[in-house]
């Protein structure tokens, strides 16, 4: 499935082997292999950019000023890369950058190798998916993970691919779960101690989320961790405990089908040595079919990363009855409040709030919404840490004459949330966060369902409606401390891509009408823009080479909004799809 075009870039080796030949060249580029050092000290090097969140806390702020709040206005494309090919659909990907070579994953669970510096493929895996793959919201993927001489990446069938950077041979290949039971899998995996930790997708479909630990170099499972309480959790392929107790906060045998996918990934405070993911919504959506809290469903996770236990955790939307999937990253910053240091972390929720926890032990420091309406509840109440609710769940089938379809209420945020997926960015000068957040709310009603392996798993009807007319998106300036938004930029289309700050000043996210946006990080006054022919909802990065600092981006439109979107779904129907890897720099001097 490897497509090798240059193995070495014009180096003519003769009879003298490669690497000898290279060793002997100053200069020249013996691939260094990544390692766990550099992985922890990825935000603070700027000649590479090596995992998720361009750093293990997941900031996505880079050092970097050559590219700044005078110089942004000539920012050029360098070169653009196509995916090529008739699959296009959602490039939600956050490229990667090292040895002078990009890695960039794609739709329909391709990766490619590109040189950083001219923009030719080196190679492209292209992953054979079967039949009957059940992606919930797009054929989407968010990226790689680099370690040592590979680049490990996962796909729409639920596995996880270990490729050679060089030549994109596979070095190894491990089952994620099963995908015929509707497991998928679209994140990025992170590297901590050797180790490649992945969540899994699938909680539209009864799945049980779960997350896993192996031995980056071998695929070797680790550690399993499932996220639902009730399951067991294995280490070194010995039984490790249950998670949680056993129908604690689940009734019945609901929790064999509990969903929680941990399907956006993690991230990583090496200060704490703490693994943070967020899992999803408990499954089936109908919150009727199972009260209780519905443990670890919509929550924050802290893990020990050797054994995968469960240090801390945080619910974000108890008995989830709206799909606020608890998902969004964790972002871990060191800040003061009431005028004492804190080890913080900061998560912005689909269901309209924005959190700030105390990353040492998951207590909630302050909340606020990030949304101009969150109808679900008033407040979170901070004591306690819990939502208070106004009532506003949809009503329960039972209830209703036919047995059929229960009382339907106006949410807002829609399910889609006040933030999806898409990462917001700190930056630790401004002390600001950067959240890409939507307005919407939705109908949502309920219906019986019961879980059938491979079928959706909902028991709900829904359609999604813009609130305002001139905007749906806005990347939001968020003050954590106060709850102030101290700028935002509105957006006709909904926000789908992620963000990115850095020293210079500077905020860069794009938009679903194909702009890359650069703005002001203190003011939020607009200074650059590029129109990169499709929609972007990708991760922007940045990084220095030759003296030149360069940003890449992904654009091609897609992901859940045309699926799911219902009204919104509509408006945004003009947007044309797309698949290719933007890279800008400054013109020379
Ligand atoms: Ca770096
Ligand atoms: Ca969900």
């Amino acid at each position: 499935m490897t497509r090798t075009r240059t193995l070495h870039s014009g180096l003519s080796v003769g009879w003298i082997c490669g690497v000898a030949l290279a060793a002997a060249l100053p200069g020249s580029a013996v691939a260094e292999g990544v390692t766990d050092a550099a992985i922890m000290n990825d935000q603070q090097s700027t000649n590479d950019v090596l995992g998720w969140g361009m750093g293990p806390r997941g900031q996505r702020y880079s050092p970097l000023t050559t590219i700044n709040t005078e110089t942004v206005k000539n920012l050029t494309p360098a070169w653009v890369f196509s995916y090529g090919g008739e699959k296009q659909r959602g490039q939600e990907a956050q490229p990667l950058v090292h040895n002078g070579k990009i890695f960039v994953t794609a739709s329909y669970s391709r990766l490619f190798a590109i040189d950083a510096r001219t923009g030719e493929e080196l190679w492209q895996y292209d992953h054979r998916l079967p039949d009957g793959i059940l992606p919930c919201c797009d054929v989407v993927n968010r990226g790689a993970a680099l370690y040592d001489n590979l680049v490990i990446f996962g796909t729409l069938d639920a596995k996880l691919v270990a490729l050679d950077q060089e030549t994109g041979k596979v070095v190894w290949r491990e089952k994620i779960a099963d995908y015929k039971a509707g497991y998928s899998y679209t994140a990025a995996p992170i590297i901590v101690k050797g180790l490649v930790i992945t969540g899994n997708s699938g909680g539209e479909f009864g799945i049980v989320g779960e997350i896993q630990a192996r031995d980056a170099k071998t695929g070797k499972m680790v550690w399993q961790r499932p996220a639902v309480e009730g399951h067991m959790g294995y280490l070194n392929g010995e039984e490790n405990g249950v998670t949680g107790t056993t129908n604690a906060s689940w009734p019945g045998d609901m929790w064999k089908y509990g969903g929680a996918a941990p399907w956006l990934g993690g991230s990583y405070d090496p200060d704490l040595d703490l693994i943070f993911f967020g899992t999803g919504n408990p499954a089936p959506w109908n919150s009727h079919l199972r009260p209780g809290d519905n443990l670890y469903s919509a929550s924050r996770l802290a893990l020990d990363p050797d054994t995968g236990k469960i240090v801390w955790h945080y619910q974000t939307t108890p008995n989830d009855g709206w799909d606020f999937d608890g998902v969004n990253e964790v972002v871990s910053f060191d800040t003061t409040m009431d005028g004492k240091p804190v080890k913080a972390a900061a998560t912005a929720d689909r269901n309209g709030f924005f959190y700030v926890l105390d990353r040492s032990n998951g207590k909630v420091l302050n909340a606020f919404p990030f949304v101009t309406q969150v109808a679900w509840a008033e407040k979170i109440d901070l004591e306690s840490g819990r939502p208070v609710e106004t009532g506003m769940r949809p009503g329960n089938p039972t209830a209703s004459e036919d047995g059929k379809r229960g009382e339907s209420v106006f949410a807002a945020p829609s399910f889609l949330g006040g933030k999806n997926w898409m990462p917001m960015a700190y930056n630790p000068d401004t002390e600001l966060f950067y959240v890409p957040a939507n307005e919407w709310a939705m109908d949502i009603w309920n219906e019986p369902i019961t879980y059938k392996k491979g079928a959706a798993y909902l028991g709900a009807g829904f359609n999604i409606k813009p609130i305002y007319e001139d905007y749906i998106g806005a990347l939001r300036a968020v003050d954590p401390k106060t709850g102030k938004i101290v700028w935002e930029y509105q957006n006709n289309a909904p926000l789908w891509g992620g963000v990115m700050t850095t020293a210079g000043g500077l905020v860069f996210t794009g938009t679903p009408e194909g702009f890359l946006k650069a703005f002001d990080a203190k003011t939020g006054e607009e200074l650059w823009q590029f129109q990169t022919g499709s929609g972007i909802v990708g991760c922007p990065v940045t990084w220095e080479m030759d003296g030149e600092q360069y940003i890449a981006v992904p654009s091609g439109w897609g992901g859940a909004v045309p699926l799911w979107g219902g009204d919104v779904a509509k408006r945004v129907k003009f947007l044309n799809q797309g698949g290719s890897l933007w890279v800008f720099k400054l013109p020379k001097a």
